[in-house]
């Protein structure tokens, strides 16, 4: 049975193709073989051949109408899917709305041709009536009660008609009459039913029409399951949702369509709702082949059989994903609304606001029904004119959108700033629906920020500006620029001795006279002043608008005078006055930038300080510039200390009187890598007082001191001079270090080293000077007081310096010649040191007439180019072993020596 299943088609078309085809072979077949039978033994041979031709023209009408009813019914049946095979006959039926002519000719045709052959069977005996029967049932059936009454007529009047004829005149007997009454009765019964058939098919038809039109309408799914859970329709809307066709459905359950778990509680559901026999809506949610879950509404219900048996169940399911989602968005807006810590209110296109949500009563105090059909204005402040509005509304109709700071006032008065955010909603047509403002109260915030902004720009003692807001503002006045005629004075402000105030009153009164400074400075100042507090007891004054130097000297001595003005302290109601020292910077004059300015009005404060307080003093920019190129050299110089670019030249001393060259001076020089050699004219300046004074001149000392010891081993007994400054001479530990220096040249006996002083030097501080030659003499070294003569020394402080030589100046040695004053000098020297004891030397010793000249004055120790220049290490050597060879030096000692004093002759070094 199974086998013969799947060998019939699977559409109701196939199928009834099938059946059709095989009914019309059976057909024709007896068709064949019993009509031909038929007729051999009701009529004659010779009759034969002219009914067998009108047998075959009924065969053709009578298969014409089947194939025909056959097409009718083929058109109708689906392709696909089950059902049986009658209801779609049935149904096919059904597109027959009313008789068409074909109907009616074939109503006439059929009886026609059944009546020729009863005319050729020609049995006069037995009229042979049911012949006629089948022709009207065929044309009632195929066309209804019109035909099937022609049929009826044309067969009965035929019979009549051609009775008589065949059979001579005999009267239809009453068999005869009941058939035919039969025959009329059977046509007008079977077209009556037809008819009615035919109209309740077209009744059904319509409504089936109208069902599937609504089902295959639908964009909710429609189906219908068996029992077992397996679906028997489906419309295309529900094949759709799951992106299949209905045949892909039909016949299958859930497990072929979800997965499984799903599936099989569907299935279960479905069961479940069967057995209760009852029509349900419920939500389903079902997972998708896209992975996403889709939410459906669904209407479920038995389907019912005649007996009132539950046969499956069918289905409407409507697809509400998006609808939920609404939902829950609207949900999600109605408690971000409502739950929102932003003021929300909407407003309509009226510009009435139409609600509003806590958050707005909270800050602004309004309860909702206060507040609607109000217009927003009415939380206005009072603080933003008509063009703050007009500005925001255009910008809303241009943009759909506005955001900014406003401040409103609340409904008990107060002012708040707020953080407002407007914007349009509109509808699909771009029609203005509602505008939404957001805000937050942001007064807190602006509290705190004006209080951190005081804190960050303001001094907290005296309220006044503090540096950070100087410099803002200085930077601003100097943005701006200045004009030709207008200057802008920095002044930089400290006061004097207020350090002692604090000692004496305590913090507190400090602080109190720091505000009663201020207070009065303030008095002083015009509305374009600036006063601020940067430090301690230090302000700054930015003078705006100064015309000229004098008018600005004149605010200044007002500003000193505030200052002096007496203040009075808290602890105990003392009155103190203080002073102060100013600097002042005037731009453009000085034409720096804001930090410049002030630290150039620092600088001047300094220096009116160090001038003796109370005082202003204006800022020189030559002067600061020099100070910069000598604080740049420092640091060139002190590089090439480190780089070991310095060295000692030694230029010989020599005795007149035995041509002995007993000493040597060190004197200092520096091998500058680009410039060559430099003598100490284009440095020794920025070294004198600075930080690099004492390490060179340690430097300085050990390296003569390391020269001496290697001379004095290779047998040269040279007493070694190197030029001492006054600060490194006089700094506290000088002595210690050239201590500890003699004694790392051990082998060096001290008396051949000698320390030259600069006669002005060693007077600064005569007490200190010398304390410090008789400590450095007790270790055995020399002293000698170098430029002598150009200082002033009295003669009972040379009386006390216990120096062992003096140096004759250069510049009264090189004029002597010509100048009697300078030479007279140089007499007055030699007088005095022969009167002191001490021994005399003449530096700048050129020619051999300044030779002669100071032997013939009885000084025979000189130091000159005359002699030799100053020269590096190896020079010097090799200079001393040709020194002898210079007889012309020898003869002017030997003319001389004619002419000294015995007494003289013995002056030699010792
Ligand atoms: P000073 O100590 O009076 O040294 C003598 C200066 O006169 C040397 O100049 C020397 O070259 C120069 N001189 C010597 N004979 C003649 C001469 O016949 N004619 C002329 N016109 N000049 C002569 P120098 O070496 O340029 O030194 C200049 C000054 O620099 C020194 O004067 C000394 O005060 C200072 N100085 C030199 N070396 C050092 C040093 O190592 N340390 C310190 N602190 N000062 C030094
Ligand atoms: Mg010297
Ligand atoms: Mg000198």
């Amino acid at each position: 049975m199974t086998t013969l299943n799947n060998l019939l088609p699977d559409s109701p078309r196939g199928r009834f193709i099938l059946y059709s085809t095989l009914s019309y072979f059976v057909l024709a077949s007896a068709w064949i073989f019993l009509s031909d039978n038929l007729l051999a033994r009701l009529i004659d041979v010779h009759s034969i051949v002219w009914l067998s031709t009108v047998k075959g023209v009924f065969f053709v009408l009578a298969t014409t109408a089947m194939l025909r009813i056959a097409l009718w019914v083929a058109s109708a049946l689906p392709t696909t899917g089950g059902g049986s095979l009658l209801t779609f006959v049935a149904r096919g039926e059904e597109h027959i709305h009313g008789p068409s002519l074909a109907n009616y000719l074939l109503a006439a045709a059929l009886p026609t041709s059944m009546l020729l052959v009863r005319q050729a069977i020609g049995d006069a005996e037995h009229p042979l009536m049911i012949l006629l029967v089948l022709p009207v049932i065929l044309s009632a059936l195929l066309g209804g009660f019109l035909p099937g009454l022609l049929a009826t007529a044309i067969a009965t009047i035929g019979a009549m008609a051609m009775d008589p004829l065949s059979h001579g005149s005999r009267i239809m007997d009453g068999r005869d009459m009941l058939a035919l009454s039969l025959l009329v009765l059977n046509g007008v019964v079977v077209s009556v039913l037809s008819e009615l058939r035919r109209h309740s098919q077209i009744r059904a038809h319509n409504n089936e029409e109208l069902l599937s039109a609504v089902i295959s309408g639908t964009s909710d799914a429609v189906f219908v399951k068996d029992l077992q859970g397996r679906y028997q329709l489906i419309n295309a809307a529900g094949a759709r949702m799951l992106n299949k066709s209905p045949s892909d459905i039909i016949g299958k359950d859930d497990t072929h369509l979800f997965p499984l778990p799903s599936a099989k509680e569907l299935i279960a559901a479905d069961l479940a709702m069967m057995q209760q026999a009852a029509t349900q809506t419920l939500e389903e949610s079902l997972p998708f082949p896209d992975g996403q879950d889709r939410i459906f509404l669904v209407t479920k219900g038995p389907v019912l059989d005649k007996q009132g048996h539950v046969k499956g169940l069918f289905g409407i399911s409507r697809d509400i994903t998006e609808r939920k989602k609404a939902e829950l968005a609207l949900l999600e807006a109605a408690t971000v609304f409502e739950s929102s810590q932003e003021g929300i209110l909407v407003v309509n296109p009226q510009k009435r606001i139409v609600k509003v949500n806590p958050a707005f009563s909270r800050i602004t105090g309004y309860a909702a029904e206060e507040v609607l059909g109000q217009q927003p204005h009415m939380l206005s402040s009072g603080q933003h004119d008509a063009a703050f509005f007009r500005n925001m509304w255009a910008a809303i109709h241009t943009h759909g959108f506005w955001r900014g700071e406003i401040c409103n006032r609340r409904k008990n008065g107060e002012l708040f700033s707020e953080f407002l955010s407007i914007s349009v909603v509109r509808d699909a047509a771009g029609a203005v629906q509602h505008y939404v403002g957001s805000f937050t109260d942001i007064s807190k915030y602006k509290e705190h920020d004006e209080q951190l902004n005081r804190i960050a720009h303001f001094d907290p003692l005296t309220a006044l500006p503090n540096r950070r807001l100087l410099v803002d503002r200085l930077e601003q006045s100097l943005h701006m620029g200045a004009d030709s005629k207008h200057m802008l004075a920095v002044c930089f402000l400290d006061l004097d001795g207020f350090k002692n105030i604090n000692d004496q009153y305590g913090h507190t009164a400090g602080d109190s006279l720091l505000v009663g400074v201020a207070r009065n400075l303030i008095h002083e100042l015009r509305g374009e002043d600036i006063l601020a507090r940067v430090g301690g007891d230090e302000f700054v004054l930015l003078l705006a608008n100064m015309e000229s130097p004098e008018a600005c000297s004149q605010a200044l001595d007002r500003i000193l005078l505030a200052v002096s003005k007496p203040v009075e302290l808290d602890s105990g109601g003392a009155r103190v006055s203080v002073t102060a020292s100013l600097g002042v910077t005037l731009y453009p004059l000085d034409d720096g930038d804001a930090d410049t300015l002030l630290r150039h009005a620092d600088q001047a404060m300094y220096v009116a300080k160090e001038s003796g307080r109370n005082r202003y003093h204006l800022f020189d920019s030559d002067s600061d510039r020099r100070a910069q190129q000598h604080s740049k050299m420092l640091s060139v110089l002190n590089n090439a200390l480190n780089h070991q670019e310095f060295t000692l030249y030694y230029q010989p001393k020599v005795d007149l009187l035995t041509g002995q060259v007993y000493g040597a001076e060190a004197l200092i020089r520096w091998i500058h890598p680009e410039r060559g050699v430099l003598s100490p004219a284009a440095f020794i300046e920025h070294i004198n007082g600075s930080s690099l004074e004492q390490p060179l001149g340690q430097w300085v000392i050990e390296t003569a001191m390391a020269q001496a010891e290697e001379w004095y081993l290779q047998g040269l007994d040279l007493r070694v001079s190197v030029n001492i400054s006054a600060h490194h001479l006089l700094h506290p530990a000088f002595c210690e270090q050239l201590h500890q220096a003699l004694r790392r040249h051990p082998l060096l006996p001290p008396a051949n080293f000698e320390l030259e002083v600069l006669e002005t030097a060693a007077l600064n501080d005569m007490e200190q000077a010398v304390a410090l030659v008789v400590r450095c003499k007790l270790m055995g070294v020399h002293f000698s007081l170098d430029d002598f003569g150009t200082g002033y020394s009295s003669l009972a402080y040379l009386r006390r310096l216990p120096v062992d030589e003096l140096k004759i100046d250069q510049s009264f040695v090189r004029d002597m010649l010509t100048d009697n004053d300078d030479r007279g000098i140089v007499q007055a020297v030699v007088q005095l040191a022969r009167v002191f004891d001490r021994r005399v030397i003449a530096e700048g010793v050129e020619t051999k007439a300044h030779g002669a000249a100071l032997l013939s004055i009885g000084c025979h120790l000189v130091q000159g180019y005359g002699i030799a220049k100053p020269m590096p290490v190896h020079a010097f050597t090799q200079w001393m072993t040709g020194w002898h060879a210079e007889a012309p030096w020898h003869e002017i000692a030997q003319a001389a020596q004619t002419r000294l004093l015995p007494d003289e002759k013995t002056m030699t070094v010792h």
